[in-house]
Protein backbone atom coordinates (compact mmCIF):
# COMPACT_ATOMS: atom_id res chain seq x y z
CA UNK A 1 0.00 0.00 0.00
CA UNK A 2 2.78 2.47 0.68
CA UNK A 3 4.51 1.32 -2.27
CA UNK A 4 1.10 2.45 -4.72
CA UNK A 5 0.66 5.57 -2.49
CA UNK A 6 4.26 6.87 -3.26
CA UNK A 7 3.08 5.92 -7.31
CA UNK A 8 -0.01 7.73 -7.25
CA UNK A 9 1.66 11.03 -5.31
CA UNK A 10 4.89 10.55 -8.02
CA UNK A 11 2.39 10.21 -10.74
CA UNK A 12 0.34 13.56 -9.56
CA UNK A 13 3.18 15.62 -9.16
CA UNK A 14 4.85 15.42 -12.02
CA UNK A 15 1.70 15.76 -14.34
CA UNK A 16 0.24 18.62 -12.15
CA UNK A 17 3.32 20.02 -13.32
CA UNK A 18 3.04 19.63 -16.93
CA UNK A 19 -0.57 20.78 -17.01
CA UNK A 20 0.40 23.61 -15.36
CA UNK A 21 3.37 24.69 -17.96
CA UNK A 22 0.31 23.79 -20.43
CA UNK A 23 -1.95 26.16 -19.15
CA UNK A 24 0.46 28.94 -19.03
CA UNK A 25 1.99 28.14 -22.63
CA UNK A 26 -1.26 28.51 -24.36
CA UNK A 27 -2.53 31.40 -22.59
CA UNK A 28 0.15 33.36 -24.21
CA UNK A 29 -1.50 33.02 -27.24
CA UNK A 30 -4.89 32.08 -26.58
CA UNK A 31 -5.45 33.52 -23.12
CA UNK A 32 -9.73 32.89 -22.55
CA UNK A 33 -10.56 30.79 -25.47
CA UNK A 34 -13.19 28.08 -24.48
CA UNK A 35 -10.93 25.31 -26.55
CA UNK A 36 -8.22 26.17 -24.26
CA UNK A 37 -10.10 25.87 -20.61
CA UNK A 38 -11.59 22.53 -22.41
CA UNK A 39 -8.12 21.00 -23.19
CA UNK A 40 -7.04 21.89 -19.53
CA UNK A 41 -10.17 20.21 -18.80
CA UNK A 42 -9.18 16.93 -20.75
CA UNK A 43 -5.83 17.31 -19.37
CA UNK A 44 -6.59 17.09 -15.97
CA UNK A 45 -8.76 13.97 -16.61
CA UNK A 46 -6.13 12.09 -18.30
CA UNK A 47 -3.92 12.60 -15.56
CA UNK A 48 -7.35 11.38 -13.73
CA UNK A 49 -7.15 8.31 -15.45
CA UNK A 50 -3.42 7.39 -14.38
CA UNK A 51 -4.21 7.87 -11.21
CA UNK A 52 -7.16 5.31 -11.51
CA UNK A 53 -4.72 3.56 -13.16
CA UNK A 54 -2.36 3.68 -10.00
CA UNK A 55 -5.14 3.49 -7.42
CA UNK A 56 -5.13 1.52 -4.43
CA UNK A 57 -7.58 -1.05 -4.37
CA UNK A 58 -9.51 -0.98 -1.18
CA UNK A 59 -11.92 -3.91 -2.35
CA UNK A 60 -12.13 -5.51 -6.14
CA UNK A 61 -13.97 -2.58 -7.34
CA UNK A 62 -13.09 0.23 -4.53
CA UNK A 63 -10.17 2.38 -5.03
CA UNK A 64 -8.49 5.07 -3.03
CA UNK A 65 -6.85 7.71 -5.04
CA UNK A 66 -5.78 11.32 -5.96
CA UNK A 67 -8.13 12.14 -8.89
CA UNK A 68 -9.91 14.54 -7.21
CA UNK A 69 -6.80 16.92 -7.08
CA UNK A 70 -6.44 16.88 -10.61
CA UNK A 71 -10.30 18.04 -10.69
CA UNK A 72 -9.91 20.83 -8.40
CA UNK A 73 -6.63 21.81 -10.18
CA UNK A 74 -8.46 22.19 -13.23
CA UNK A 75 -10.84 24.60 -11.75
CA UNK A 76 -7.85 26.74 -10.74
CA UNK A 77 -5.91 27.11 -14.06
CA UNK A 78 -9.23 27.08 -16.35
CA UNK A 79 -11.99 27.83 -14.20
CA UNK A 80 -15.49 26.44 -14.51
CA UNK A 81 -15.34 25.10 -18.18
CA UNK A 82 -12.18 23.01 -17.68
CA UNK A 83 -13.59 21.58 -13.66
CA UNK A 84 -16.78 20.18 -15.69
CA UNK A 85 -14.97 18.91 -18.64
CA UNK A 86 -12.33 17.12 -15.96
CA UNK A 87 -14.92 15.81 -13.95
CA UNK A 88 -17.39 14.40 -16.59
CA UNK A 89 -14.32 12.61 -18.09
CA UNK A 90 -13.55 11.40 -14.99
CA UNK A 91 -16.99 10.27 -14.11
CA UNK A 92 -17.21 8.34 -17.91
CA UNK A 93 -13.48 7.05 -17.20
CA UNK A 94 -14.77 5.50 -13.91
CA UNK A 95 -18.09 3.83 -15.05
CA UNK A 96 -15.66 2.21 -18.27
CA UNK A 97 -12.66 1.21 -16.12
CA UNK A 98 -14.67 -0.15 -13.71
CA UNK A 99 -16.90 -2.37 -16.37
CA UNK A 100 -20.62 -0.39 -15.73
CA UNK A 101 -20.85 -2.57 -12.21
CA UNK A 102 -23.32 -0.57 -10.19
CA UNK A 103 -20.33 0.47 -7.65
CA UNK A 104 -18.81 1.93 -10.76
CA UNK A 105 -21.70 3.85 -12.01
CA UNK A 106 -21.95 5.36 -8.66
CA UNK A 107 -18.49 6.10 -8.79
CA UNK A 108 -18.74 7.78 -11.94
CA UNK A 109 -21.76 9.65 -11.38
CA UNK A 110 -20.85 10.98 -8.14
CA UNK A 111 -17.80 12.17 -9.86
CA UNK A 112 -19.56 14.06 -11.84
CA UNK A 113 -22.37 15.53 -9.38
CA UNK A 114 -20.06 16.69 -6.97
CA UNK A 115 -17.91 18.63 -9.55
CA UNK A 116 -21.16 20.06 -10.71
CA UNK A 117 -21.87 21.55 -6.96
CA UNK A 118 -18.30 22.60 -7.06
CA UNK A 119 -18.93 24.67 -10.10
CA UNK A 120 -21.94 26.23 -8.44
CA UNK A 121 -19.97 26.83 -4.82
CA UNK A 122 -17.12 28.46 -7.16
CA UNK A 123 -19.53 31.49 -7.67
CA UNK A 124 -19.86 32.18 -4.12
CA UNK A 125 -16.38 31.34 -3.09
CA UNK A 126 -13.73 31.95 -5.56
CA UNK A 127 -11.66 28.62 -6.39
CA UNK A 128 -8.32 29.61 -5.95
CA UNK A 129 -5.31 28.57 -4.61
CA UNK A 130 -5.85 29.28 -1.06
CA UNK A 131 -9.57 28.00 -1.03
CA UNK A 132 -8.71 24.78 -2.83
CA UNK A 133 -8.56 22.97 0.31
CA UNK A 134 -12.33 23.46 0.93
CA UNK A 135 -13.29 22.76 -2.53
CA UNK A 136 -11.32 19.25 -2.16
CA UNK A 137 -12.36 18.69 1.20
CA UNK A 138 -16.29 19.42 0.01
CA UNK A 139 -15.49 16.65 -2.74
CA UNK A 140 -13.91 14.31 -0.14
CA UNK A 141 -16.58 14.13 2.07
CA UNK A 142 -19.31 13.59 -0.54
CA UNK A 143 -17.25 10.61 -2.00
CA UNK A 144 -16.24 9.28 1.33
CA UNK A 145 -20.21 8.65 2.18
CA UNK A 146 -20.89 6.86 -1.09
CA UNK A 147 -17.62 5.05 -0.02
CA UNK A 148 -18.90 3.88 3.32
CA UNK A 149 -22.34 3.54 1.82
CA UNK A 150 -20.61 0.90 -1.30
CA UNK A 151 -18.48 -0.79 1.66
CA UNK A 152 -20.89 -0.42 4.80
CA UNK A 153 -19.26 1.18 7.69
CA UNK A 154 -17.18 -0.81 9.53
CA UNK A 155 -13.66 -0.37 11.10
CA UNK A 156 -11.17 -1.03 8.14
CA UNK A 157 -13.50 1.26 5.59
CA UNK A 158 -13.66 3.64 8.34
CA UNK A 159 -9.40 3.29 8.34
CA UNK A 160 -9.79 3.50 4.67
CA UNK A 161 -11.83 6.61 4.46
CA UNK A 162 -9.54 8.39 7.16
CA UNK A 163 -6.36 6.98 5.25
CA UNK A 164 -7.80 8.46 1.88
CA UNK A 165 -8.95 11.93 3.76
CA UNK A 166 -5.02 12.15 4.57
CA UNK A 167 -3.85 10.89 1.72
CA UNK A 168 -5.66 13.46 -0.60
CA UNK A 169 -4.95 16.59 1.45
CA UNK A 170 -1.52 15.68 2.01
CA UNK A 171 -1.22 15.45 -1.90
CA UNK A 172 -3.33 18.65 -2.43
CA UNK A 173 -1.39 20.58 0.23
CA UNK A 174 2.18 19.73 -1.49
CA UNK A 175 0.36 20.34 -5.30
CA UNK A 176 -0.40 23.64 -4.53
CA UNK A 177 3.07 24.72 -2.64
CA UNK A 178 4.49 23.59 -6.11
CA UNK A 179 1.95 25.68 -8.21
CA UNK A 180 2.41 28.35 -5.92
CA UNK A 181 6.14 28.41 -6.79
CA UNK A 182 5.87 27.71 -10.24
CA UNK A 183 3.24 30.91 -10.44
CA UNK A 184 6.22 33.00 -8.73
CA UNK A 185 8.98 32.05 -11.31
CA UNK A 186 6.38 32.59 -14.22
CA UNK A 187 5.62 35.83 -13.01
CA UNK A 188 9.53 36.87 -12.14
CA UNK A 189 10.44 35.78 -15.69
CA UNK A 190 7.17 37.86 -16.96
CA UNK A 191 8.93 40.65 -14.74
CA UNK A 192 12.67 40.37 -16.16
CA UNK A 193 11.82 39.88 -19.76
CA UNK A 194 9.32 43.03 -19.66
CA UNK A 195 12.74 45.28 -17.82
CA UNK A 196 14.91 43.34 -20.66
CA UNK A 197 12.61 44.87 -23.26
CA UNK A 198 11.50 48.46 -21.29
CA UNK A 199 14.03 51.15 -20.84
CA UNK A 200 12.41 51.89 -16.75
CA UNK A 201 13.01 56.16 -16.69
CA UNK A 202 11.21 56.52 -20.18
CA UNK A 203 8.62 53.53 -20.15
CA UNK A 204 10.03 53.31 -24.10
CA UNK A 205 11.07 50.06 -25.24
CA UNK A 206 14.89 50.00 -25.36
CA UNK A 207 17.32 49.15 -28.26
CA UNK A 208 17.33 45.25 -27.67
CA UNK A 209 13.30 45.35 -28.37
CA UNK A 210 13.75 48.07 -31.39
CA UNK A 211 16.04 45.49 -32.85
CA UNK A 212 14.30 42.02 -32.58
CA UNK A 213 11.19 44.08 -33.65
CA UNK A 214 12.98 45.43 -37.03
CA UNK A 215 14.92 41.65 -37.50
CA UNK A 216 11.12 40.42 -37.15
CA UNK A 217 9.99 43.16 -39.30
CA UNK A 218 12.06 42.10 -41.79
CA UNK A 219 11.84 38.43 -41.75
CA UNK A 220 8.01 38.68 -42.18
CA UNK A 221 6.90 41.71 -44.46
CA UNK A 222 8.85 43.06 -47.82
CA UNK A 223 7.24 46.60 -47.65
CA UNK A 224 9.58 49.80 -47.30
CA UNK A 225 9.62 51.55 -44.05
CA UNK A 226 11.66 54.36 -42.54
CA UNK A 227 13.95 55.12 -39.24
CA UNK A 228 14.82 58.49 -37.97
CA UNK A 229 17.48 58.68 -34.97
CA UNK A 230 17.54 61.51 -33.19
CA UNK A 231 20.12 63.07 -30.56
CA UNK A 232 19.64 66.09 -28.04
CA UNK A 233 21.47 68.54 -28.70
CA UNK A 234 23.81 70.08 -25.80
CA UNK A 235 22.29 67.91 -23.24
CA UNK A 236 25.03 67.70 -20.77
CA UNK A 237 23.81 71.55 -20.73
CA UNK A 238 20.83 70.82 -19.60
CA UNK A 239 22.35 68.17 -16.93
CA UNK A 240 24.70 70.64 -16.05
CA UNK A 241 22.60 73.71 -15.72
CA UNK A 242 19.14 72.06 -14.08
CA UNK A 243 21.19 68.94 -12.46
CA UNK A 244 20.27 65.28 -13.68
CA UNK A 245 16.87 64.46 -12.07
CA UNK A 246 15.45 67.47 -14.16
CA UNK A 247 17.52 66.44 -16.78
CA UNK A 248 15.59 62.80 -16.67
CA UNK A 249 12.10 64.55 -16.71
CA UNK A 250 13.34 66.17 -19.62
CA UNK A 251 14.42 62.45 -21.29
CA UNK A 252 10.78 61.05 -20.19
CA UNK A 253 8.89 64.53 -21.49
CA UNK A 254 10.88 63.96 -24.94
CA UNK A 255 10.21 60.26 -24.85
CA UNK A 256 6.28 60.88 -24.72
CA UNK A 257 6.25 63.92 -27.65
CA UNK A 258 8.18 60.72 -29.82
CA UNK A 259 5.91 57.90 -29.13
CA UNK A 260 2.96 60.00 -30.05
CA UNK A 261 4.84 60.51 -33.32
CA UNK A 262 5.25 56.96 -33.80
CA UNK A 263 2.17 55.88 -32.98
CA UNK A 264 0.21 58.38 -34.59
CA UNK A 265 2.19 56.55 -38.19
CA UNK A 266 1.48 53.47 -36.67
CA UNK A 267 4.80 52.68 -35.51
CA UNK A 268 6.89 53.68 -32.18
CA UNK A 269 9.29 55.60 -30.45
CA UNK A 270 12.50 53.36 -28.87
CA UNK A 271 15.03 55.07 -26.06
CA UNK A 272 18.17 53.46 -28.09
CA UNK A 273 20.58 54.82 -25.48
CA UNK A 274 21.35 57.90 -22.88
CA UNK A 275 19.87 61.25 -24.90
CA UNK A 276 19.79 59.09 -28.14
CA UNK A 277 15.84 58.42 -29.30
CA UNK A 278 14.88 56.30 -32.71
CA UNK A 279 11.48 56.42 -34.43
CA UNK A 280 9.94 53.99 -36.67
CA UNK A 281 7.42 54.31 -39.17
CA UNK A 282 6.16 51.62 -40.78
CA UNK A 283 5.16 51.91 -44.76
CA UNK A 284 6.86 55.35 -45.37
CA UNK A 285 9.13 56.34 -48.39
CA UNK A 286 12.16 58.42 -48.37
CA UNK A 287 9.91 61.37 -49.30
CA UNK A 288 7.11 60.40 -46.57
CA UNK A 289 9.81 60.15 -43.73
CA UNK A 290 11.44 64.05 -44.49
CA UNK A 291 8.46 65.37 -44.31
CA UNK A 292 7.79 63.65 -40.74
CA UNK A 293 11.45 64.66 -40.21
CA UNK A 294 11.26 67.66 -40.93
CA UNK A 295 8.15 68.48 -39.22
CA UNK A 296 9.36 66.77 -35.85
CA UNK A 297 12.27 68.57 -36.08
CA UNK A 298 10.61 72.12 -35.74
CA UNK A 299 7.89 70.30 -33.18
CA UNK A 300 11.11 69.24 -31.17
CA UNK A 301 12.37 72.91 -31.35
CA UNK A 302 9.41 75.06 -30.63
CA UNK A 303 8.02 72.72 -27.62
CA UNK A 304 8.08 73.74 -24.03
CA UNK A 305 9.22 71.40 -21.46
CA UNK A 306 7.23 72.21 -18.21
CA UNK A 307 9.04 69.91 -15.95
CA UNK A 308 7.74 72.36 -13.02
CA UNK A 309 6.68 75.47 -12.01
CA UNK A 310 10.71 76.67 -11.96
CA UNK A 311 11.82 74.83 -14.84
CA UNK A 312 10.57 75.31 -18.79
CA UNK A 313 13.07 73.91 -20.91
CA UNK A 314 13.32 74.13 -24.57
CA UNK A 315 15.91 72.14 -26.64
CA UNK A 316 16.65 71.13 -30.31
CA UNK A 317 17.64 67.78 -31.62
CA UNK A 318 19.43 66.69 -34.61
CA UNK A 319 18.21 64.05 -36.24
CA UNK A 320 19.09 61.82 -39.30
CA UNK A 321 16.81 58.95 -40.82
CA UNK A 322 17.51 55.91 -43.53
CA UNK A 323 15.03 54.09 -45.42
CA UNK A 324 14.75 50.28 -46.18
CA UNK A 325 15.61 48.82 -48.81
CA UNK A 326 16.87 51.91 -51.00
CA UNK A 327 19.75 52.52 -47.52
CA UNK A 328 20.11 49.45 -46.67
CA UNK A 329 18.36 45.66 -46.17
CA UNK A 330 19.68 45.00 -42.45
CA UNK A 331 19.15 46.70 -39.01
CA UNK A 332 22.53 47.45 -38.27
CA UNK A 333 23.33 48.94 -42.11
CA UNK A 334 19.83 50.65 -41.51
CA UNK A 335 21.14 52.50 -38.00
CA UNK A 336 24.91 52.86 -39.44
CA UNK A 337 23.35 55.34 -42.14
CA UNK A 338 20.47 57.01 -39.98
CA UNK A 339 23.33 57.65 -37.76
CA UNK A 340 25.60 58.82 -40.54
CA UNK A 341 23.02 61.40 -41.38
CA UNK A 342 22.27 62.38 -37.76
CA UNK A 343 26.01 63.14 -37.42
CA UNK A 344 26.00 65.09 -40.58
CA UNK A 345 23.43 67.23 -38.99
CA UNK A 346 25.74 67.42 -35.62
CA UNK A 347 28.70 68.89 -37.63
CA UNK A 348 26.10 71.38 -39.78
CA UNK A 349 24.85 72.86 -36.81
CA UNK A 350 22.90 70.58 -34.76
CA UNK A 351 18.94 71.33 -34.91
CA UNK A 352 18.97 69.68 -38.63
CA UNK A 353 17.31 67.12 -40.37
CA UNK A 354 19.34 64.91 -42.87
CA UNK A 355 17.77 61.86 -45.15
CA UNK A 356 20.99 59.48 -45.51
CA UNK A 357 19.83 59.39 -49.24
CA UNK A 358 20.49 62.74 -49.64
CA UNK A 359 24.19 61.72 -49.20
CA UNK A 360 25.02 63.42 -52.18
CA UNK A 361 23.58 66.78 -51.34
CA UNK A 362 24.81 66.36 -48.02
CA UNK A 363 28.04 65.04 -49.22
CA UNK A 364 28.32 62.20 -46.94
CA UNK A 365 30.49 59.12 -47.84
CA UNK A 366 30.24 55.64 -47.47
P1 LIG B 1 25.68 66.79 -28.54
O1 LIG B 1 24.91 67.96 -28.95
O2 LIG B 1 26.96 66.66 -29.25
O3 LIG B 1 24.88 65.54 -28.61
O4 LIG B 1 26.07 67.03 -27.03
P2 LIG B 1 25.46 66.35 -25.75
O5 LIG B 1 25.85 67.13 -24.56
O6 LIG B 1 24.01 66.12 -25.94
O7 LIG B 1 26.15 64.92 -25.79
P3 LIG B 1 27.15 64.22 -24.85
O8 LIG B 1 27.33 62.84 -25.45
O9 LIG B 1 28.38 65.04 -24.63
O10 LIG B 1 26.39 64.10 -23.48
C1 LIG B 1 25.27 63.33 -23.31
C2 LIG B 1 24.87 63.44 -21.88
O11 LIG B 1 23.66 62.75 -21.65
C3 LIG B 1 25.89 62.88 -20.94
C4 LIG B 1 25.12 62.00 -20.01
O12 LIG B 1 25.43 62.24 -18.66
C5 LIG B 1 23.70 62.40 -20.28
N1 LIG B 1 22.77 61.30 -20.03
C6 LIG B 1 22.76 60.06 -20.59
N2 LIG B 1 21.76 59.31 -20.08
C7 LIG B 1 21.11 60.11 -19.18
C8 LIG B 1 20.01 59.88 -18.30
O13 LIG B 1 19.38 58.82 -18.25
N3 LIG B 1 19.64 60.91 -17.49
C9 LIG B 1 20.29 62.11 -17.50
N4 LIG B 1 19.85 63.06 -16.70
N5 LIG B 1 21.35 62.31 -18.30
C10 LIG B 1 21.77 61.34 -19.12
MG1 LIG C 1 23.36 64.80 -27.50
MG1 LIG D 1 24.38 61.22 -27.72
Amino acid sequence: MVLTTIINLCVLFTFSVLLFTYSRRINKFASHTIIHKISIGIFSGGIGLILIETSIRVTPEVLIDTRTVPIILSGILGGPIALFTSGLLLGIIRVIIGGFSSVAIIGGFNTIVSTIFLIVLSKKLPLNYKNAKYFLNLMIVQTGIVLLYITGVSVETLLYSFYFLFFTNLSLYVVIRLMVLLEDHFYMFDVHRKESEVDILTGLYNRRKFLQIIETFLKQRTEMFSIILLDIDNFKQINDTYGHQIGDEVLKSFAMQLQEVGRKYEGDAYRFGGEEFIVFLPGKNEGEVKLIGESLQRKVAEKIHYIDSENKIQFTVSSGASTFPIDGRTVEELYRKADKAMYYAKNDGKNKFYHYHDKKKVGISN
